[in-house]
């Protein structure tokens, strides 16, 4: 089971400081036309991203952070990675359980080893928070590098280059989990040369993807950054034209943003018609492909 946590871009929807008319409608509306930033969990253990309101995403979609065992960060951006919550984690090794009450810290409970896969950047800053010795917050830290396969005992993953910052190594995940293959692929511009190639080897049951920018097409899309509908609609086709989508398989947009794409209400439905699924905050998505 895949399902969105949060399905905007970095300004959030509705933007969060902004009265536009997109901004204005969503606040009307409320449901699934508010978006948080983008994270997405798969049960039982696996999360991708974790961003500033991750207590809250979590929560409302009923996931314990304590039960999550690995945590895949796409890039260090703030709106997909916010380390300060790991210094949250710091469990004493004297710790004794059950607690008398009178202990200090910040936990009472022992939550499960956190295995967090990230570029440097990302290992930099959790560092900053955790120190030289992340097992006292029950963690290890593991790069993640761009075409390295990672076999672990329920799931396998393979980090692609994202375009989208060359100032540090921007990630995307292929992610196989169950017998079931998902793309999730933000932050990213179009594909880069060397990551369409590791797509190609794959089929897939899910593809996520960036469409930041919506109907904006006056800009570069193949420049490091963000894709719009359109870039996705071209995917979508390149998918479907080399047979990279299992039957059944979805393709579906997250990191949308509040100033070139209508609220969801609206906005699903005008993507539908070129046949691609707007994703939403809570979106649980059944891997059925075959
Ligand atoms: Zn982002
Ligand atoms: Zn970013």
């Amino acid at each position: 089971m895949f399902r969105f946590l949060g399905t905007s871009a970095g300004e959030q929807y509705p933007g969060i400081w902004c009265n536009c008319s997109n901004c204005a409608e969503s606040r009307c509306l409320g449901g699934r036309n508010i978006r948080r930033n983008s994270a997405a969990h798969i049960a039982p253990n696996i999360l991708i991203d974790f961003p500033p309101s991750i207590p809250d995403q979590a929560r409302d979609w009923g996931v314990s952070l304590a039960d999550i065992e690995y945590l895949l960060v796409t890039h260090a951006h703030e709106d997909h990675f916010c380390p300060w919550y790991l210094r949250w984690r710091y469990f004493p090794k004297d710790r004794v359980l059950p607690p008398k009450g009178d202990e200090m810290g910040p936990l009472f409970s022992r939550p499960k080893l956190l295995h967090l896969y990230g570029n440097e950047v990302v290992l930099r800053d959790a560092r900053r928070w955790v120190g030289d010795d992340p097992r006292a917050h029950l963690l290890e830290l593991h790069r993640a590098l761009p075409g390295q396969r990672v076999d672990l005992d329920t799931f396998s993953f393979v980090p692609v280059l994202a375009n989208h910052d060359p100032s540090q190594e921007c990630l995307n995940y292929i992610i196989m989990v169950g017998g079931k293959t998902i793309l999730y692929a933000t932050d990213t511009a179009w594909f880069l040369p060397e990551t369409m190639e590791i797509i190609h080897d794959f089929r897939y049951d899910l593809v996520v993807m960036d469409g930041t920018f919506g109907f904006n097409n006056s800009y570069d899309a193949t420049a490091p950054g963000h894709s719009n509908f359109h870039i996705n609609e071209e995917a979508l086709r390149l998918f479907q034209a080399h047979s990279l989508l299992k039957d059944g398989g979805q393709f579906v947009i997250t990191h949308t943003g509040p100033h070139h794409a209508p609220p969801y209400d609206i906005c699903a439905p005008l993507l539908k018609k070129k046949g691609l699924v707007l994703a939403y905050d809570g979106m649980q998505i059944e891997l059925q492909g075959r």
